[in-house]
């Protein structure tokens, strides 16, 4: 009986040993693959630096990204959502117009092909949302091709649904988001030699919807225009004003509420200066180098408070007014000349509507499209703060 117990005892701390052994040799191989892993031993090409950054900007729509830089430059963004059988649809999606345009590039090597993803959410009621992809590539050869995609889910089931545009109670489409590549500098002045110069400047914005819509055809025909925004409106729509700026246009002040600045006391119109620089500054992390005075109301006190050179306009269609696609274009085409600063509003569809027929009209004239600060750097205009600049003919 004694001897049957001290064999028992005996395996037990056998089994004891065993145990220790192999919990020591399982810490080994963690250490060993921690190690393995923090040395890169598994990083699967190391030509490319590949992260993948996710945030989440509006509630229960994320935003994944595939960034990269070797051969090529590559930022692919695109949303996440509350149903992974959604997400892995979207992440599919992503990964193989990576892998398509990584195909295409491959036979002409190495360059600076670059590929830019962006994306917008629309969102219908609780369940489905439709996402609006732009695409923008640019191949080792120079040509450029840009694309619009679209993909729209119910969120409920998980299924795909056919794209359609999405109204609130209001009959208006609610755009959730736009997220901005952020290498995407997509647009990029032209040669002004033996060209006419044109500064297309667009007050009152940014506009959630036609801002956005806007700085898509800007892109798509590679126009670089400013943004006199104010900044009472930037403060609600930082991401339009960062898309803006970010994709190669100028953002100035039209101060901070459109008050009429020849009318206030000292200290309020400082306010409406100085706040407003100050929210561009937030936003794009540089104060504004122009300035124009809503109205176009300026007195000695404007002058003396600006601070910058002030910009007006000497073409002007009243679009706010006339809401008539067909009446800016031709009120724009007919009194633009050379080195025109025309007024527009991104504050409204007929005027977004009119500058996709103004920008090829005004082009087939010889004219080409800059921001203010190039049109003025294109004809060597010392600019001083406080003039009032309405044109820069040659
Ligand atoms: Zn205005």
């Amino acid at each position: 009986m004694q001897q049957v117990f001290k064999i028992a005892r005996h395996r037990w701390r056998f089994l004891w040993e065993m145990m220790l052994l192999a919990l020591s040799g399982m810490t080994l191989v963690y250490i060993g693959v921690f190690a393995a892993y923090e040395l890169h031993f598994f990083e699967p090409n190391k030509d490319l630096q590949l992260s993948m950054v996710e945030s989440q900007t509006i509630e229960n729509v994320g935003i994944e990204s595939i960034i990269e830089w070797g051969q090529m430059m590559i930022a692919v963004h695109y949303p996440t959502t509350t149903n992974p059988a959604v997400n892995q649809r979207l992440r599919q999606y992503a990964n193989d117009l990576v892998n398509q345009f990584k195909q295409t590039e491959a036979p002409s090597g190495h360059g600076h092909a670059e590929l830019y993803v962006s994306f917008r959410t629309y969102k219908s009621g609780e369940d489905i949302l439709g996402f609006q992809f732009d695409l923008i590539e640019r191949h080792a050869s120079g040509s450029v091709k840009n694309e619009t995609q679209k993909l729209s889910f119910n969120l409920r089931t998980g299924d795909e649904v056919a794209f359609d545009n999405y109204f609130d109670e209001n009959n208006q489409p609610i755009v959730a988001q736009t997220p901005n590549p952020e290498h995407a500098r997509v647009v990029t002045p032209e040669s002004t030699e033996n060209k006419k110069l044109v500064a297309l400047t667009f007050d009152d914005g940014p506009h959630p919807e036609w801002t956005n819509t806007l700085l898509d055809i800007l892109q798509r025909e590679n126009v670089p225009v400013t943004f006199f925004v104010l900044g009472s409106r930037a403060n609600h729509y930082p991401d339009i004003v960062q898309r803006a700026a970010s994709s190669g246009h100028q953002i100035a002040s039209h101060t901070f509420n459109h008050k009429n600045l020849t009318k206030l006391s000292p200290s309020d119109m400082r306010y409406e200066i100085d706040e407003t620089a100050n929210i561009i500054e937030r936003i794009t992390g540089g104060k504004p180098a122009f300035m124009r005075p809503p109205y176009g109301a300026i007195d000695q006190a404007v002058k003396d408070a600006a601070g910058t050179p002030l910009i007006t306009w000497s073409v002007d269609p009243e679009d706010w007014k006339s809401r008539n696609t067909e009446q800016i274009f031709t009120h724009v085409t007919d009194h633009t000349t050379d080195g025109s600063i025309v007024l527009l509003h991104d504050m409204y569809g007929t005027t977004v509507d009119a500058v996709t027929k103004i920008i090829p009209e005004m082009r087939s004239r010889g004219f080409v499209f800059l921001t203010v600060r190039q049109l003025m750097d294109a004809r060597g205009r010392q600019l001083e703060n406080g003039g009032i600049y309405r044109q820069a003919a040659p």
